[in-house]
């Protein structure tokens, strides 16, 4: 291999997971397959892709284990799976999932609403999931993601030391670490600096990813103000893929395009090759026809003369 010094930021990509969970539309498997395989060619070396939850909630993770299947037979790919129960722990390790990320609700009525457990409820399921990992794959590390961190659709406010709490419960239920996620995108770029600190103040390095959405556009603001305080991993969505149900025009998370080309055009490595990037939209749009589809960078183009950081292997 030659000189290419690793990636300042780990990129993971949440779409085939968070993006498809969040449309009504189902991927067919095998286009589900051409997608990943076209982020992976582009380098991204963590892919959330699938959730482990009933398929009668949600038909469209009903193919979760091909999926974890057929991500597994990439090189150096870190395969992601979402959690939400002890239940589904069990199915995705069973695929053989390389990480499991349990979402976990800073807000109590998100997670009444969310998952039907108390936040203390759910501080318990990461324990027996952290328990069961331990016996089956002690390898496989468990991420658990503070969801609502930064404001819920059902109660409003949520309380920073809330969020401290939670973040230091989980850790102390066994889970290797806690990102903070703005499920609802009401994130500002100043709250985002401050919580961050305040759960890095609390639990050290074992804060994890940013995970932004775009709802009201401060996406991007916001992942620029979490690399402000220190964090360098970030959850993003190709094409924004998943929208808000309740701010229709609005898109979901953090577009990866976006994400990539802001980082790249600062000179912080993502070893992610744009062009490529780009070119991973025409799988997802074939398999999900008539979606909507976000970004301003493939819209745009990169600019004349523009070239990334890195040689891309
Ligand atoms: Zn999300």
């Amino acid at each position: 291999m030659p000189d290419t010094p690793s990636p300042a930021v780990l990129i993971s990509e949440v779409g085939p997971r968070d993006g498809l969970q969040s449309v009504k539309a189902v991927m067919p498997t095998a286009d589900k397959f051409k997608w990943i395989d076209a982020l992976y060619a582009a380098g991204l070396r963590e892919i959330e892709v699938a959730s482990f939850v009933p398929a009668r909630l949600l038909p469209q993770m009903a193919d979760a284990a091909d999926v974890v299947r057929h991500a597994l037979t990439l090189p150096g790919l870190t395969v992601l799976a979402l959690v939400p129960n002890l239940r589904g722990a069990q199915a995705a390790l069973a695929a053989g999932v390389h990480k499991l990320t349990i979402p976990v609700s800073a807000s109590a009525a998100h997670s009444l609403a969310n998952v039907r457990k108390t936040r203390e409820e759910m501080i318990a399921e990461v324990r027996n999931i952290v328990a069961l990992r331990n016996e089956v794959a002690p390898s496989v590390p468990v991420e658990a993601g503070i969801a609502t961190a930064f404001g819920c659709t059902l109660q409003g406010e949520v309380r920073e030391d809330d969020v401290v709490w939670l973040a230091t419960q989980v850790i102390e239920a066994g889970a290797e670490e806690s990102g903070l996620s703005d499920t609802t995108g009401m994130a500002n770029p100043a709250q985002v600096r401050r919580l961050f600190n305040k759960v890095r103040a609390a639990i050290g390095e074992r804060t994890g990813a940013a995970h932004m959405h775009n709802t009201r556009g401060l996406g991007l603001a916001n992942c620029l103000a979490a690399w402000d305080v220190g964090v360098r991993a970030f959850d993003a969505s190709l094409a924004g893929l998943g929208g808000c149900p309740f701010a229709p025009g609005a898109s979901g998370n953090v577009v990866t395009e976006d994400l990539v080309f802001m980082f790249e055009a600062m000179g912080v490595r993502t070893g992610i090759d744009l062009e490529q990037l780009i070119a991973a939209r025409a799988p997802l749009m074939a398999g999900l026809p008539g979606e909507p589809v976000y970004g301003m960078t493939p819209q745009a183009g990169l600019p004349k003369g523009f070239v990334q950081g890195a040689a891309h292997v």
